[in-house]
Parts: structure tokens; sequence; C-alpha cells
């Protein structure tokens, strides 16, 4: 099946409209930052009125509806967006200049990971390569004008690498001139550690990549986040490093979710510098944030800082991800159509 307007690529606009000025003004126009209308309009100024009739007759779309949309204390704001047959979350994260969209790949999720609401969900389906892009749209239209959208991570719903074609798509979509052109490095595509997806989306994709690592031992990774195949950590770091030599440019994460008495102690740290020796990585701790029904919690927060400071004092520097928009259940590992504070779930149509 052809790929919806969102997710055609500038090559393929220019066939299906006739002329590469008429591709890039499509762009330009979905890709202005305004909220996109219900429909796609009748014109287009710059289109040529018959390929641009006979292109609508043939690739109607229409944005996701808002179904629901909350914000918190500091300005992160979770959408849930409909799509068919399925509800998503996306959140958008205001920082100093600058906003993040957190974008799902899936509904629901095809890893267990016990610590993540989202498994809780189970599995319900792939998103297309529009959809994702679509939740950037969304989320653009309404970031502040002080703090435009400049990054896009694919750390929302679902696993990125189980649904790698539909994601490559949409990061090279995402990055294509003239528009949305955001930089490959300003894209980050997380993932739980699945080698197969990793190593081809190294190979055929620029953007960064973020590791959930979470755990110094294979043992206790495998408790965390007990797939149907659960590949060790010297594997997972060992695609990284042999990436770096041949890339030096891309930018790599290491995620750490925080569990206060399971991974907090200074040998965990100590073992995490040991592991991560000689990579270039910036490493993310993650205070855990808490779900209803799990009894995981954070370490206290000096438990935290503790943790941070044992990786400084072994040289390497660690960034600590205070929980961001928690009261609204839009926090890492907190999309499973909670609406936050005990409320009611969203519920797909
Ligand atoms: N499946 C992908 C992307 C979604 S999870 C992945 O695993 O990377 C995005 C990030 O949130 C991951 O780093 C994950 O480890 C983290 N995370 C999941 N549940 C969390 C929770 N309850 N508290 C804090 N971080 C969590």
């Amino acid at each position: 099946m052809t790929p919806r307007l969102p997710a055609l690529t500038v090559d393929e606009l220019t066939t299906a409209l006739g002329g590469a000025s008429r591709a890039r003004r499509v762009l330009r126009w979905l890709h202005a930052g305004h909220a996109i209308p219900g429909g796609l309009p009748a014109r287009l100024d710059g289109v040529a009125a018959s390929a641009w009739s006979t292109f609508v007759a043939t690739a109607a779309w229409t944005p996701p509806a808002v179904r629901e949309r909350r914000t918190g204390a500091d300005g992160t704001t979770k959408y849930a967006l409909a799509f068919e047959g399925t509800v998503v979350e996306t959140v958008r994260i205001p920082a100093r200049g600058r906003s993040t969209v957190c974008v799902s790949s899936q509904a629901g999720c095809t890893r267990r990971c016990v610590f993540c609401a989202t498994q809780t969900l189970g599995f319900e389906r792939h998103l297309r390569a529009d959809e994702m892009i679509a939740q950037v749209m969304v989320a653009r239209a309404e970031a502040p004008s002080d703090a435009p959208v400049r990054n896009v991570v694919f750390m929302g719903m679902g696993e990125p690498m189980d649904n790698l074609d539909e994601v490559l798509r949409a990061v090279r979509v995402l990055t294509q001139t003239p528009a949305p052109q955001l930089r490959a490095q300003s894209v980050t595509v997380s993932t739980s550690g699945v080698v197969p997806g990793m190593r081809r989306f190294l190979e055929e994709c620029p953007a960064s990549l973020a590791l959930s690592l979470n755990a110094t031992t294979d043992e206790l990774r495998a408790r965390l986040m007990p797939h149907d195949r659960v590949w060790p950590i010297g594997e997972l770091l060992g695609l990284l490093r042999a990436d770096a030599t041949r890339q030096p440019r891309r930018e790599f994460f290491i995620e750490y979710v925080l569990f206060a008495d399971l991974n907090d102690t200074e040998a965990d740290a100590d073992r995490l510098v040991a592991l991560l020796d000689g990579l270039g990585a910036r490493i993310n701790l993650i205070p855990h944030n808490p779900f209803a029904g799990s009894d995981l919690r954070a370490p206290s927060p000096e438990r935290v800082l503790a943790f941070q400071a044992r990786i400084a004092g072994r040289g390497r520097r660690a960034w600590i991800r205070w929980p961001r928009g928690q009261e609204i259940a839009a926090a890492c590992g907190q999309l499973a159509r909670a609406a936050g504070g005990g409320g009611a779930l969203y519920l797909p149509s």
C-alpha cells in the first residue's frame, strides 16, 4: 500500500504530483507548524489544480482527533490521539528555547518490561509512519512560540525495533528537506535492545540511538525485561562500539532506570562505568516512575544523587532525568492511557 501523505518522501511526492517544486510546496505547507485542517484543502497555491485534485482523490488523509489533552505544572502535555481502531499517547516536553516530542511507535507494546506501564496494555498494533509523523505535527502545532519542536524521541508506547520499516520511514521523512528538516542527531530512537533491529538501524539510519540498559548484569536484565529473547549486555554494547568507529558522528544514549534496592548500589554504578568503558555515550539516569499495580519504587532523591556521584567519581558524567509530567502520567514508562492521579482510563474507540 502506498504511504499516506505525511509519510511520503519528497521523491514520492514529486512522482505523485508531477514536479519537484510542487512536492516542496506541499511539504512546506504540511510542516509550517499550524494545525492541519480536518481534510486536505481543495486548492493549494503553487500546485497545479489538476495535479492536486488527482492527488487528493487518491491520497485522502485526515489528522488524528485529539481525544484528550492534559498539561502538567511544568507545561508537559500529554495527548491521547485517536487513530484507526486505537488510541495512542504522545507527550510534548518544553525546555528552554525548544520542545521535545515523545512519539509512540506501537499501540501497546510487543515487549514485556515489568517496570513499564505500557506492557499492561498488551500489544494492539504497529503504527504506520504517517501516524508517527502525525503525532509530531499535532504536538508541534501547540508548542509555545519560544520553544518550538526541535527534538523527536521514539520513547513513547512501543518497541521501535519491532516495527522498524515504519520507524525508518518516519525518521527519513522527519529529517528530509525542505521540511520538516529535523537534524538527524535531534531524532532519537530508543530500544529495549533487539539486536537484529539495532544492527539494521545502525546500517540504514543516521539518527541517535538510545539503549535502555537498566541493569548491569544479564541476570537482572532478564528479570526486568523478560522478552522472548534477551541479548547479552556485551553483545548490545558491542554493536554500539562497532558503530562508533564506523559513524563517529552518531550520538548514543544509555538509559538506566533506577529502582530502589534492585540496581542502585555502588557496585552497580561501578559495573555500569566499567561496561561503558571507551564508549562515547551519554548516560541518563531515570528514577523509576510508578504506576498502579506495580511494587517497584524509585530510590530516594539522595540515593539517586549518590549513584550519579559514584559514577562521576569513576570519571564518567551521568545526567539525571527527574520526572516530567508524572502527575498526568506522562513520564517515561507511564503511558498506558491512564489519566494520572488515579483517574479514568482512555478507552480505544
Ligand atoms: N521500548 C523502547 C521505548 C519505550 S520506553 C525502550 O525500551 O527504550 C522509553 C524509556 O522509558 C526506556 O528507557 C525505558 O527503560 C524507560 N522506562 C520504562 N518504564 C519506565 C518507568 N516506569 N519509569 C522510568 N522509566 C521507564
